[in-house]
């Protein structure tokens, strides 16, 4: 692949929209689709070609990337008498950087493979941050040499690429991910809301915890507590972050995982539980850190530290 393959964008949300942005500003020749006219009209407004339909912004593409919500979008986009693997020519690679069900990854894969066209799944971690400064994680499951096809794209869009194996196995090493951060978040709330209740600050509990054993980057980075790390979404308000949603969708995603290979994930299990119930309590689209409510009544009335 060279900076004249043209690349269609399929997904121009949070994080498509800025991974676009990078391509294009890399020198990529980028052609750019959302169903959303806003997010069109955003990555316009900084020199991205976009199209009106998902066909025209594939013609004459040799990568399509998608970054869209879940397993359903992705399928639908692909797959089917009106997918878009009827439209690709033979040799064209896709880079789905969705975060999607492994079983839904290799199921595009395959029917990708049958009609000659190369897929490897690529979801991310790093953010929105790591989306607009470039730095992403592409966690992937493909074929070498489709990875290596698709490599100097993801360059562009990203700093470390980790091989995880063959179709699908780069959505399950980014499930494995999330499940421990989603437990480790949790527990991480529950700990903090125990010392405050016994009396502790949060902030010298948190600089203790930082040091010693239970060091994660829930307490270093992303602590939930308010105010004691004035760059964490809980310091404004729980914006800006990985949403409580996603981190839902991906529990279940992970479950789902688990259950389909007779793996057991307790622990999964019940942190989904949790991020259901901050879901209910009307904090679904905040940052995840916010499931530390579900734990204080003192964050919850404004008194956080
Ligand atoms: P988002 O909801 O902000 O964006 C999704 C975009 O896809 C929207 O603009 C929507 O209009 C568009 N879309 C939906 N169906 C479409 C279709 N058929 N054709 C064209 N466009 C379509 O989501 P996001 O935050 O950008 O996340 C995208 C993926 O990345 C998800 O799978 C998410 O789990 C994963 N992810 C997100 C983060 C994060 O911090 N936001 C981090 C890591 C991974």
């Amino acid at each position: 692949m060279t900076r004249s393959t043209r690349i269609a964008f399929i997904g121009l949300g949070n994080m498509g929209a800025p991974m676009a942005l990078n391509l294009h500003r890399a020198g990529f020749s980028v052609t750019a689709f959302d169903l959303s006219t806003e997010a069109l009209a955003r990555v316009r407004s900084e020199g991205v070609a976009t199209t009106d339909t998902v066909r025209a912004a594939v013609d004459g593409a040799g990568i399509v990337i998608s970054m869209l919500p879940n397993s359903r979008h992705v399928e639908s986009l692909f797959l089917g008498t009106e997918g878009l693997l009827t439209q690709l020519p033979q040799g064209a690679l896709i880079i789905d950087c969705s975060t999607i069900a492994p079983a839904s990854a290799r199921r595009v894969a395959d029917a990708a493979r049958e009609r000659g066209i190369d897929m490897i799944d690529a979801p991310v971690s790093g953010g929105t941050a790591g989306a607009a400064a470039g730095t992403l994680t592409f966690i992937v499951g493909g074929s070498e040499a489709a990875l290596a096809k698709g490599r100097p794209a993801l360059d562009a869009m990203g700093k470390n690429i980790f091989h995880m194996g063959e179709s699908g196995a780069g959505q399950v090493a980014k499930l494995c991910n999330n499940m421990a951060l989603g437990v480790i978040m949790a527990v991480t709330g529950e700990a903090l809301a125990l010392g405050v209740s016994q009396g502790l600050d949060p902030a010298r509990l948190s600089q203790m915890i930082a040091v010693s054993t239970g060091r994660s980057w829930a307490t270093e980075v992303c602590n939930p507590w308010p105010g004691v790390l004035d760059n964490a979404p809980s310091s404004r308000g729980y914006s800006g972050g990985f949403g409580n949603d996603l981190m839902l969708k991906d529990l279940g995603l992970a479950v789902d995982a688990a259950m389909s290979a007779g793996a057991t994930v307790p622990l999964g299990e019940l942190a989904r539980n949790l991020y259901s119930l901050n879901q209910r309590a009307g904090r679904g689209g905040l940052d995840f850190s916010s499931v530390i409510q579900l734990f204080t009544a003192e964050i919850a009335s404004g008194k956080g530290t």
